[in-house]
């Protein structure tokens, strides 16, 4: 069997398994397979699904294993014919282009399972498991830790890459060890002195490493009441200062110490502004809201946009937090 991918190129899936399926209108179109795994490929998936922005187009190819032998089979399948692999967490830090993304798009959401042993308070997570869903678990269990990681929407594996962090605290601070899983199909166990860990950043950024678990290190034996409170507080805290209402990517910018890039957006006069269907948030200015129908060329225009006003109100140039994918014009 032979597939035409969208840029001409012909790739050759002989060894693929593929079965028939049927669709309500009892058309039959073949589901493929990685070889030797039950992970579906599919072609020409919209990724405006898969990120929290709700923008962007489709991955050529798409695939979100259950385990690591999938996993390393989606590598292989990549590297046999040559094709680049963008890995995709919770997609709540992710800009993709409009044009979408050539090649393989990894996404980790299914690799799941957590460990919490009480002999050491490590807790053992796949990269895929929901950072909120782990806070709210360890507040149950009354491990202290994870309180202010509550409200960021991301997974395990984008928390270690993105050095997340919120009410002074950071994935760095709790994190013991990443396994990592590289481009020939090789795991590697790396501490944080390896990660080269500073201000939401990492050294896994823009490598081709990935995060297939991570343990973290929490306080047991705590009131489960007290370790929920707090943690609700952290919620309700962000909801009553951050907009939760539209799609975004949270905070579109690092913060260029020693201000908050918000309060540079908005002593701009920028909160409100609008392009397209993108706008910047009223509640926090360093918010930018899909408002309804944004394609992702409004929301990077409007990134632009900030960009050169703060520039040239403040001489700061803001750098995006937010990791843009594929293939924007630079005409806005
Ligand atoms: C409403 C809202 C609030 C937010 N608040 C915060 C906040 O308070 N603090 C904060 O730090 N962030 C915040 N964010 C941003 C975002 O949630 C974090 O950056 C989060 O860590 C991203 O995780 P993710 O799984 O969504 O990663 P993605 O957005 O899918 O990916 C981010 C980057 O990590 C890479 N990546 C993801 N998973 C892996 C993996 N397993 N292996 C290798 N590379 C990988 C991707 O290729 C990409 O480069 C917020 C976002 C939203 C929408």
């Amino acid at each position: 069997m032979t597939i035409s991918q969208a840029d001409g190129n012909v790739c050759t899936v002989s060894t693929l398994t593929t079965e028939k399926q049927e669709t309500a209108s009892s058309v039959e179109s073949p589901v493929i397979y990685l070889p030797g795994t039950d992970c579906a490929i599919k072609s020409q998936a919209s990724l405006s699904a898969y990120t929290s922005y709700r923008v962007g187009g489709a991955a050529q190819w798409y695939i979100a294993p259950r385990n690591l032998e999938a996993l390393q089979a989606g590598l292989k399948y990549a590297k046999e014919r040559g094709i680049p692999v963008t890995v995709l967490g919770a997609g709540s830090n992710l800009l993709v282009s409009d044009g979408g993304l050539a090649g393989l798009v990894i996404a980790t959401r299914h690799l799941r399972y957590s460990h919490f042993d009480p002999q050491t308070g490590q807790l053992t997570v796949a990269a895929g498991e929901s950072i909120p869903s782990l806070a709210w678990a360890a507040a149950d269990l009354g491990w202290e830790g994870l309180e202010w990681a509550v409200g960021i929407p991301g997974t395990v594996g984008g928390a270690v890459v993105m050095n997340a962090g919120a009410h002074n605290s950071c994935t760095a601070d709790m994190l013991v060890s990443a396994q990592v899983l590289s481009p020939d199909g090789a795991l590697e166990t790396l501490t944080p002195g390896e990660l080269g860990y500073s201000y939401r950043t990492s050294l896994l950024q823009g490598r081709d490493r990935i995060v297939t678990q991570a343990t973290f290190q929490l306080r047991p034996g705590a009131d489960p009441a007290k370790v929920l409170a707090a943690t609700k507080q952290h919620k309700q805290h962000r909801l009553t200062t951050q907009p939760y209402n539209f799609p975004s990517c949270g905070s579109v910018f690092r913060n260029p110490k020693p201000y908050s890039a918000g309060w540079l957006i908005e002593q701009t006069g920028l909160k409100g502004f609008q392009i397209g269907g993108a706008q910047v948030a009223q509640l926090h200015a360093n918010f930018i809201l899909n408002r309804g129908g944004a394609k992702a060329s409004d929301i990077f225009c409007l990134i632009r946009h900030i960009q050169h006003q703060v520039q040239d109100r403040w001489s700061i140039w803001l750098e995006p937090e937010v990791k843009m994918l594929g293939e924007f014009q630079l005409a806005c």
